[in-house]
């Protein structure tokens, strides 16, 4: 009987992903066109379809490990929804901030993170309630907001967010 020695097999072009944390993809349908685009939860620059380049909603989900990478260093302003899984408002707004994710394709790139899975972050932002809703611009806190609220009214925070942080806004703007 022969046995096989286990050769050290250098099959070329199998190299797999070897090396530095791969970003999670996700499966996004062009709202133009209806083609599925891989969106990567970090990049640079801003996901668009590939098919007809229409601006693509951007969400994500990032913890301790990866905020960095996927908010911080984003190139849109982020809106980060700290949230848990036992928390019933954050189930409520969830939907609606994926709503303005859509609505802002281009212009804003929702994060999501599980507090109790970002022990580092929820101490960092100081999470006393969730849902915590801030907006980081290139890293920087540019508004918060704690507690659930009313699509419209959280798009309209959004709104006048975006426009406070993006140069003087029009100095009469509307009070809430
Ligand atoms: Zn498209």
């Amino acid at each position: 009987m022969t046995t096989s020695p286990e050769s050290p097999a250098d099959r070329g072009g199998r190299t797999g992903t070897t090396g530095g944390a791969q970003t999670p993809v996700r499966a996004v349908a062009c709202p133009t066109c209806g083609r599925t685009n891989r969106v990567p939860a970090a990049a640079d620059g801003s996901p668009r379809c590939g098919n007809c380049a229409t601006p693509l909603p951007w969400i994500a989900e990032a913890g301790d490990a990866d905020f960095g990478k996927v908010a911080e260093q984003a190139s849109l302003p982020v809106l980060v929804d700290l949230w848990a899984t036992w928390c019933g408002p954050c189930r409520m707004v969830s939907p609606a901030l994926e709503q303005v994710a859509r609505d802002l394709a281009g212009r804003l790139k929702l994060v999501k993170v599980d507090i109790d899975k970002s022990p580092a972050l929820a101490r960092r932002f100081e999470v006393q309630a969730v849902p915590t809703l801030l907006i980081l611009d290139h890293g920087r806190q540019v508004a918060r907001q704690t507690g659930a609220a009313p699509a419209n009214a959280l798009r309209r925070w959004v709104d006048e967010s975006l426009s406070a942080s993006h140069g003087p806004a029009d100095p009469a703007t509307r009070r809430p």
